[in-house]
């Protein structure tokens, strides 16, 4: 299954001086989400493409729960669904550490402070949205890849 994630969308059309691209670039920089109608014409398209119709891992999206009401819908339109919506849980301090030793361009430990307040303003309320609909299993991500490998796969009954 190809693995989608909208932010390696997003650095590719910002490499590409798309105009698309040009447009998310600053909210990438800064560490706010890029608006959501951006974010989701790229994940169409890219959900559309041959090898996404037999199952994807999305990864960095939903962001919040507008994406989430829009995937339900987009989703229905190109008649696919998901199974699964995996929770990676690791401890604020630990996550700045592990994206300081990334070092990814926004990853300044002011820029990936700033994404952490985003997610909590904005994204964790998903956390709720999918567990009212018991769809959501939470995995301990502050273990060996080895086991964190293991939980995921225990998680979607593989
Ligand atoms: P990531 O690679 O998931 O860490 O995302 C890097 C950056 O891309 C984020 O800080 C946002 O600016 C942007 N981004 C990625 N996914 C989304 C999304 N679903 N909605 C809005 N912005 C996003």
């Amino acid at each position: 299954m190809p693995h989608v994630s909208t932010g390696e969308l997003l650095r590719a059309a910002v490499s590409q001086h798309t105009p698309l691209g040009l447009k998310a670039r600053s909210y990438m920089d800064n560490g706010e989400l890029v608006p959501d109608e951006l974010v989701l014409a790229l994940l169409e398209e890219r959900l559309q493409s041959a090898d996404a119709q037999r199952g994807w891992i999305l990864d960095g999206f939903p962001r919040n729960v507008a994406q989430a009401d829009t995937l339900e819908q987009v989703l229905e339109q190109m008649n696919q669904r998901y199974d699964h919506v995996l929770n990676l849980e690791v401890p604020v301090e630990i996550i700045v550490q592990r994206l300081l030793r990334r070092g990814r361009t926004d990853d300044s430990e002011a820029i990936i402070r700033n994404r952490l307040e985003v997610y909590q303003a904005q994204t964790a309320p998903l956390i709720q949205f999918y567990q009212q609909r018991n769809q959501l299993h939470s995995i301990n991500g502050h273990a060996p890849v080895e086991a964190v490998a293991a939980s995921l796969r225990q998680a979607i009954g593989g």
